[in-house]
């Protein structure tokens, strides 16, 4: 079994080598040390790994394999993901710097979904649909071909197994593109996927600026659909080119959720939920609870309590097992989430608790930033408007239900919600009424692979997830089989 190890080259067309595009060095967010070093991926690479993943998915090798021999295959992906567990955390935690109870997590969900996938290929059925005439018809799922799988940098080996293994399993090849600053994992997957005997050029993966490697993936003319995990802006500019090729395009966007705690909420799990919905990941998360509604009559002792569990979050690096809040991504990011803190400052909003990057000598050479709360900022702020992605929290108080809903909507964003009550009615009818495409009710940020998870609104556009994503990687067929012995009759 080889270790994926720490990568220094890319993956293209079947091939480990450097790419034609510029040296990209990817840096520990928690050190600034530099981990690795490669050379991204240039559009003359895509080019070669889309005729090549092109040419390997129509080679019968791979196009007649059964469901479950393609099955067999992602299973062995799961489990060669699995045994490599602690060494992909750690990889991830040093090129993202999330916390490696994070990376577990995210890692095992990885094995989960190849696993998953594998499941639902093998049992997936394809019906008759109901016969109307003299002839049987059914309608057969077929591969796309080659697909785009452009990911963000916060989550990377989740969001590249979520689309990664339904495209492979419904039988196509993948141009996986990683964010520029967090390749490492993705890499790492490619070389687990290949061992498990997946023919290599079916997975390319692509590291580079988006702006190059991701728009040549999207414009390139093999290329027949694009699964994208990432901004609004930049999916907004992939829908115009996806319309013009008129190709498919999946794409999971951005957030600014509302987190909803009403008076009959259980407050020690609501503090908790709060805190883990807004901080988890240091807030680099597109389902981060970033708004969060509290009722004016208990206004003041939760917004006590919530500062209070905020200010006691470890802060520290992802590797110590103490840390909850790790540093950001990348020092650039840390600087853009400290500025749009100042800019919340112009806006006129008290900081609560937070407000700038820890004191402590110890965390100096890392892009940290406080949990930071703000609040006294009415619905229209910018702050309270647009994606932050890091951890800042805006508090508004609500008078009523109808007060609540009409602000938890005031926004483009739609994807996701969480309520604190233990008034299931309530739940119901509040859960109903808010444009989300999740909806947490007393939890917060928990997954399942087996259920659908989309965005409403500029939150995206298209599902990931569950078992249906597998013919979200087809194109449909639909076949009549004439069953009459005599010829039709109009030409007789
Ligand atoms: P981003 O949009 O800058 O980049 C995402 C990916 O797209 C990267 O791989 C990037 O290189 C690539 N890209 C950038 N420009 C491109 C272009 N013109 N053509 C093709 N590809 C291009 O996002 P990010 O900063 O990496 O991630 C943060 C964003 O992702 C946040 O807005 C967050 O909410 C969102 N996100 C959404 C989900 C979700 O499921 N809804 C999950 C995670 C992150």
């Amino acid at each position: 079994m080889t270790s994926p190890g720490v990568p220094d080259e890319i993956h293209v067309a079947g091939r480990w080598r450097p790419g034609r595009g510029n040296p990209l060095e990817c840096v520990d967010p928690a050190t600034g040390e530099v981990i690795a070093k490669i050379t991204a991926a240039a559009p003359e690479d895509v080019d070669e790994a889309a005729r090549a993943g092109a040419a390997a998915a129509a080679d019968p090798a791979w196009r007649d394999l059964l469901p479950h021999e393609r099955a067999r295959l992602l299973t062995r992906v799961g489990d060669l993901i699995e045994q490599h567990a602690g060494e992909l955390a750690l990889l991830q935690t040093r090129n993202t710097g999330k916390a490696l109870a994070e990376t577990r997590a995210l890692v095992g969900s990885a094995a989960g979904t190849f696993r998953f996938y594998a499941a639902a290929l093998e049992t997936t059925e394809t019906p008759l649909t109901p016969q109307r005439g003299p002839y049987l018809t059914m309608s057969v799922p077929e591969p796309i071909g080659v697909v785009g799988a452009i990911t963000p940098w916060n989550s990377p080996i989740a969001s590249d197994a979520q689309k990664v293994a339904p495209a492979l399993a419904a039988g196509n090849a993948v141009l996986l593109k990683p964010a520029e600053a967090t390749p490492l994992v993705s890499l790492a997957l490619a070389r687990l996927v290949v061992e498990a005997g997946v023919p290599p050029a079916l997975l390319s993966v692509l590291p580079g600026k988006g702006s190059v490697v991701g728009d040549a993936i999207v414009r390139h003319p093999a290329v027949g659909k694009v699964s994208f995990t990432g901004g609004t802006d930049t999916g907004r500019a992939i829908g115009q080119l996806a319309a013009a090729k008129f190709m498919p395009l999946t794409s999971e966007l951005g957030g600014k959720s509302p987190t909803i705690v009403f008076d009959d909420a259980d407050l020690d799990q609501a503090v908790a939920g709060v805190l883990y919905g807004i901080f988890s990941s240091t807030g680099q998360s597109c389902i981060a609870g970033s708004r969060i509604f509290v009722p004016e009559r208990i206004y003041a002792v939760f917004v006590e309590r919530l500062v209070a569990g905020a200010r006691r979050l470890r802060v520290g690096p992802g590797t110590d097992p103490a840390s909850q809040v790790g540093p950001l991504a990348t020092f650039a990011h840390r600087d853009r989430v400290a500025a749009l803190v100042d800019r919340a400052r112009e806006e006129g909003a008290n900081v609560l608790c937070g407000g700038g990057i820890p004191d402590d000598p110890e965390l100096a050479r890392g892009a940290y930033y406080l949990p930071t709360l703000l609040d006294g900022l009415p619905n229209d702020a910018r702050t309270c408007q647009e994606e932050i992605f890091g951890p800042v929290g805006v508090v508004l108080p609500f008078r009523d239900e109808d007060d609540l809903i009409a602000r938890a909507n005031d926004t483009i964003f739609g994807l996701a919600c969480g309520i604190w009550t233990r008034d299931y009615r309530r739940a119901w009818r509040v859960a109903r009424r808010i444009d989300a495409g999740t909806v947490w009710i007393n939890t917060y940020k928990q997954f399942s692979i087996a259920t659908p998870f989309s965005g409403m609104k500029a939150s995206g556009v298209g599902t990931d997830k569950g078992r249906d994503a597998i013919l979200r990687y087809t194109r449909q067929k639909s076949l009549y089989w004439g069953l009459d012995e005599a010829p039709l009759p109009w030409a007789t």
